[in-house]
């Protein structure tokens, strides 16, 4: 069999902003999907939720205690109480509370309906706690240690606006206006597909020449992490015939929002995403960026395509700059960018002109620094793991004293 020619490198350079911009015109919005309250942490409202009752729901009691009229317990003291017959008991959940008369007391709970007649509760601490007689040895005015009804939500009022992401106190409030499920943003399924011949599952030994495969995981988790589901296809080999195949096979089922292909986009020979998309509606271009300058993006049977460099680091740092920041706009995320904050920079380092380098590093956030970890080459990936944060040096910066001033972009949630 006659060995394939190189690839051919692009030629023009594109710049990270330019290529962010075509990567972010691979997803719509995704449609709304209502889903169980207790299954929707992490998703994104993608319509207003609306409360279907007030919060507090009706009056109830803050405390433990008695229902009295304030007037009746106006001259109470610790030497002279006044003394109320206790006519009903009130525990939360009653739901048949009779009327306070004048004169007299309910035993209540707190949470429990506030019986109509009284103003105010007198906390039991204030009290003899009597069941048929209550003595309260301190006034309380009109209003006291009651919740009123709507204080915290009117009913019918937006609760909680579309755009808001469900973390724990979010899922409280949609459950306490009695949302049984709510709109959140569909999440995006991504086929996270890794090319290579050399690549073998963990449990292989590894012969001379193999390494074991990680990219396909770590992308999987990465999506993952940014609130998609992943569908992984690893060691797909570099065989455009067989690559086709696998693609034909997953596109065409209609199930796949994006897909993300690591490997195979280079300038060598033997590469197989290039080869078998550059005529399927994928463009391969340079981007000014170190590591992941080789990128490729696309749509293959009209499903948005993102394909990243093979070296592991590439892949990663191409997954942040590029594919997460798709995948919460289509989520309708309020911050799809990681947050950024300037650091000083611990030691001196250069970089190469005219590409922006995206280097691993170690903030410490309360001196204001950050160290880098492992350098520059996009093959050290345990560098990448003790890394928590990425920091930017610009196309233009080819060396940066100690101290100098980097933009740092934290990687930890
Ligand atoms: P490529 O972009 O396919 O030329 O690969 C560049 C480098 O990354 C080579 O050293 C590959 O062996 C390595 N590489 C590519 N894909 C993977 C992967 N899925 N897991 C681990 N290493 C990979
Ligand atoms: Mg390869």
């Amino acid at each position: 069999m006659p060995t394939p020619p190189f690839a051919p490198a692009a030629r023009a350079v594109r710049s990270v902003e330019d290529h962010r911009t075509a990567v972010a015109e691979l997803l719509s919005p995704l449609p709304v999907e209502w889903v169980p309250v207790d299954r929707a942490r992490g998703r994104v409202l993608g319509e207003a939720l609306l409360a279907g009752v007030a919060l507090p729901p009706f009056d109830n009691s803050a405390m433990d205690g008695y229902a009295v009229r304030a007037a009746d317990v106006a001259g109470a003291t610790d030497d002279a109480p006044v003394i109320l017959p206790v006519a009903a008991d009130i525990p939360a959940g009653r739901t048949d509370v009779p009327a306070l008369e004048p004169g007299t007391a309910h035993r209540i709970m707190t949470g429990a309906p506030l019986p109509a007649g009284a103003d105010a509760i007198v906390q039991v601490e204030y009290t003899d706690g009597g069941d048929d007689r209550v003595r309260v040895f301190r006034a309380s005015a009109a209003g006291t240690s009651i919740r009123r009804t709507a204080e915290d939500v009117v009913a019918g009022a937006v609760v909680l606006s579309a755009g808001t992401v469900l973390r724990a106190p979010q899922i409280g409030v949609a459950a306490a206006v009695g949302a049984a499920t709510v709109p959140v943003r569909r999440r995006p399924t991504v086929l996270v597909l890794s090319t290579g011949s050399e690549l073998v599952a963990p449990g292989t030994p590894l012969r001379p020449g193999q390494i074991y495969e990680s990219n396909g995981p770590m992308l999987a988790a990465a999506v993952e992490d940014t609130g998609g589901v992943a569908e992984l296809l690893r060691f797909v080999p570099d065989d455009v015939a067989h690559l086709h195949r696998v693609l034909d096979e997953r596109l065409t089922a209609g199930t796949v929002d994006l897909l993300l292909t690591s490997g195979g986009i280079s300038a060598g020979a033997y590469e197989v995403v290039k080869e078998s998309l550059a005529d399927r509606g994928v463009e391969f271009v340079k981007v000014a960026m170190q590591p992941g300058g080789p990128q490729g993006l696309g749509r293959v049977d009209g499903v948005g395509v993102v394909a990243l460099p093979g070296n592991p680091v590439s892949s990663q740092v191409s997954f942040e700059v590029f594919v997460r920041p798709l995948l919460r706009v289509a989520m309708g995320h309020p911050h799809p960018e990681r947050p950024r904050v300037t650091a000083a920079l611990a030691t001196a380092l250069t970089s190469t002109p005219g590409r922006r380098q995206f280097r691993r590093g170690v903030l410490d956030a309360v001196a204001g620094t950050v160290r880098e970890v492992g350098g520059p080459p996009s093959h050290l990936l345990a560098a990448l793991a003790r890394a928590d944060c990425f920091f930017v040096v610009p196309e233009e910066v080819t060396t940066l004293a100690a101290g100098a001033p980097v933009e740092v972009w934290l990687l930890d949630d």
